[in-house]
């Protein structure tokens, strides 16, 4: 009876760290969560707040289509 117990015990130690493991694995190459800790950015044309990944950038200014970047770099 002993020994199933230990068999049994062994086979959750395995298993809890295969999963410890692995969720340390895919943490690594994993992207923040979008909203949670990222930087908000103001689109310089229209105002509009974003996450700062879905932004795009042009000599420090920020804008939240291609459109508003054209538009704010034609003046
Ligand atoms: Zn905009």
């Amino acid at each position: 009876m002993a020994k199933i117990i230990l068999l049994v015990l062994g086979l959750l130690l395995a298993y809890w760290i295969l999963k410890t493991y692995r969720r340390r694995v895919g943490r690594g190459d994993a992207r923040p969560p979008a909203g949670a800790g990222e930087d908000m950015v103001k689109c310089a044309r229209c105002g509009v707040h974003l996450p700062r990944s879905e932004s795009l950038t042009t000599r420090g200014h920020f804008y939240c289509s291609p459109e508003h970047q054209r538009e704010h770099r034609a003046g």
